[in-house]
């Protein structure tokens, strides 16, 4: 027999937010109307500080929409449970069908009832009592243990049904997307940009990308890893406009033109007054970058000091504090570290200084950016954008 099953999904601060919180909770569950399309028909809505997404046939593709709603930012906890008829012959008929195979090789066990419907005639701990025995008949070797147990089985008993579920999973937490304003994302092709745009939208921003580029010192396979990444990062953002500038011209003049040590940090005084620039006319209020303090010579903090002084706007660099192995972890959970260590090069490794310097004075640097004619190089290079608009899957809006 089918069992029927819905996914519920439990929202994290939203829930905090006093007087925005309605707010928050439709946009929730807009996102996932709109998210859920690929996936079949389904009735989403919240009822009782509980997200139900309930497949309206047998069509609906479970597994996907639960894969899904585990990238929602917002969500907590996402779980799929059974759904039965509110009284306890149906209740423990269906723990007896639907529980020995979601209880197969744990060792123990207790039972969470809950019971919003006050008029239901067992109190919880009678409902846990009851179902606690169902479980040790029906599957074999398991024990209690209310302490610490392997896995928690819920009954809720709810307004319209109860439902019955075997463990939590955790959902991607933060707040839901496009909830704090929009950010501008410096995308490089490497593991550090993308988790850092993801962990800006996990606080609910709305991303917006740059890239630069190079050619033909980088290639077209270079610029197309970096839209793969974006691809990628819309399992979690939705939607992403990836814009490319290229600073061919801008790094053959400070080659040609300034002395090699500084090669590194001019580039970079030139990607923030560009990023500015494009973050002003896309109506993003922070830029946002995978800088982790001490990883490279560009990000000391007497070079993130002379970087952040030739802007006029927050610089958001979530991963300061992490090290390595930590973004990985990320990157691995966002689902881009496979991508990012393709081997191709990055504007930033073309014409690398033997030595760059990991404590350029301020004033040494703005004599070198003196030698350039900063202004017309800085016109010249924003001329090249081009934009492209990623979306998590085509027909999303
Ligand atoms: P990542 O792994 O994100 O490439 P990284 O360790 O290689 O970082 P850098 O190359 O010094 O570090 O770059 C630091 C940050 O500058 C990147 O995280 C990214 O935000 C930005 N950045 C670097 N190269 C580019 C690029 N080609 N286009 C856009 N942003 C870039
Ligand atoms: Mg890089």
């Amino acid at each position: 027999m089918n069992i029927p099953e819905v996914i519920l999904c439990k929202f994290g601060e939203v829930v905090l937010k006093g007087a925005n919180r309605q707010n928050f909770e439709s946009s929730l569950v807009k996102e996932l109307r709109r998210r859920a399309s690929p996936h079949g028909i389904f009735k989403i809505y919240y009822k009782q500080s509980t997200l139900y997404i309930e497949p309206q046939n047998s069509e609906c593709d479970m597994d996907g929409m639960y894969d899904t709603a585990r990238c929602v930012f917002g969500i907590v906890g996402v779980n799929r449970a059974a759904v039965c008829e509110k009284n306890m012959e149906s209740i423990k008929a269906m723990a007896r069908e639907y529980l020995p195979e979601k209880l197969a090789g744990k060792r123990t066990f207790k039972v969470d009832a809950k019971r919003s419907d006050k008029r239901f005639p067992l109190t919880s701990p009678e409902i846990s009592a009851e179902i606690g025995g169902v479980i040790l008949s029906t599957v074999r070797g398991i024990k209690v243990d209310v302490h610490s147990p392997d896995v928690t089985v819920t009954v809720e008993v709810r307004d319209d049904h109860a439902y019955i579920r075997a463990g939590q999973e955790p959902g991607a937490g933060g707040l839901p997307l496009r909830s704090a304003g929009r950010g501008l994302l410096l995308l490089s092709g490497g593991i550090d940009s993308p988790v850092a745009g993801c962990m800006m939208a996990k606080r609910g921003m709305d991303i917006e990308a740059l890239h630069f580029e190079s050619f033909p010192y980088t290639s077209e396979r270079a610029r197309e890893k970096v839209m793969t990444l974006a691809e990628e990062m819309c399992r979690f953002v939705s939607r992403m406009h990836v814009h490319v500038i290229s600073l061919t011209h801008v790094q053959e003049e400070i080659r040609d033109r300034c002395e090699e040590d500084y090669f590194t940090i001019l580039l970079r005084i030139f990607m923030m007054k560009l990023a500015e620039r494009t973050a002003r006319e896309y109506n993003c209020h922070a830029l946002i970058t995978g800088e982790s303090l001490g990883q490279v010579a560009s990000q000391t903090l007497a070079a993130i000091e002379v970087t952040d002084s030739v802007v006029n706007m927050p610089v958001f660099r979530p991963c300061i504090g992490l090290d390595k192995n930590e973004i990985v972890i990320e990157a691995r959970r966002y689902g881009t570290f496979d991508t990012s260590i393709l081997p191709f090069e990055d504007c930033c490794t073309v014409f690398t200084p033997r030595h760059p310097k990991t404590k350029p004075r301020i004033e040494d640097v703005m004599r070198e950016l003196d030698k350039l004619d900063v202004e017309a190089l800085l016109d010249e290079a924003y001329a090249t954008m081009t934009t492209e608009t990623k979306l998590v899957f085509p027909e999303y809006k």
